[in-house]
């Protein structure tokens, strides 16, 4: 079975770690990969665009059994990896986009979204990214950045829970479907995170004009 090699690690919030590993096969962003051996396999999303190098990220979520191993993994230590599988694809750099995440369902649009803007830099793109509280709007400053430098690519963060210091958007990236849809033209989405937002997505999207083919998703 192939191996991905640690690289580098950075704390995201007190939540989630993104790690670089070094892989020796190529992906398509989108993808996942089964990491772990026999009895102790988990899924996780390949959170970069290929790159020329063969390195690719993660983003994790530590607060469990396995994402406590993998942050604490010894830097040049080796995990077993399946894949990369999985559906969910850029479906056309051309087109316009909304992309929809919540927590480390970031992870697949992040790639996504790096790959559109990097085949086309023009593209219309929006990003609803929830999150419960506004620590854990893993990359937020990367997007904010995305946004000063690509005029077309609006980033829009949410935050669903108690957060007296917020002072953007709240309430679940569902909830704004509504205004993400507004007086645009055709165009695809999108979205990852846990399995009710996903579902709840695939329906109000279609009901909004976007059907199945349009929508490419992962549920968590
Ligand atoms: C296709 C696919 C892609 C995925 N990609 C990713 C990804 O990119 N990143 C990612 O992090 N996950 C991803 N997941 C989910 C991940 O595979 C599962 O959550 C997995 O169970 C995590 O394993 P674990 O042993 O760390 O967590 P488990 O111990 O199995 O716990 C499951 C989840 O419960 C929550 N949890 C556990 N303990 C606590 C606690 N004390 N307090 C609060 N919450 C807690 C955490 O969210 C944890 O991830 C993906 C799943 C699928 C199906």
């Amino acid at each position: 079975m192939p191996a991905i090699r640690l690289l580098r690690r950075r704390a995201l919030s007190a939540q989630a770690v993104h790690l670089v590993f070094q892989a020796e096969f190529e992906h398509v962003a989108g993808q996942y990969l089964a990491l772990g051996g026999a009895g102790r396999k988990r899924y996780y999303s390949i959170a970069s665009a290929p790159r020329a190098d063969r390195t690719l990220d993660l983003c994790v979520d530590v607060r469990g059994d396995f994402g406590q191993y993998l942050n604490t993994l010894a830097l040049g230590a080796e995990v077993e990896a399946e894949g990369p599988a999985g559906k969910m694809r850029l479906l056309d750099a051309r087109r316009a986009a909304l992309y929809f995440a919540a927590g480390t369902g970031i992870a697949p649009v992040r790639a996504i979204l790096q790959a559109h803007l990097a085949a086309n830099p023009d593209a219309d793109a929006r990003l609803f990214f929830g999150a419960r509280r506004a620590q854990d709007l893993f990359y937020r400053d990367e997007f904010e950045a995305l946004a000063e430098r690509r005029p077309n690519f609006v980033f829009h963060p949410t935050v669903s829970g108690e957060d007296p210091h917020w002072r953007g958007r709240r309430g679940r990236v569902s909830a704004h479907l509504e205004e993400a849809l507004q007086g645009r033209g055709s165009r695809d989405a999108y979205f990852c995170g846990p399995r009710e937002m996903v579902e709840r997505l695939k329906i109000d999207l279609a009901a909004a004009g976007i059907p199945d083919e349009r929508q490419s998703y992962e549920r968590y």
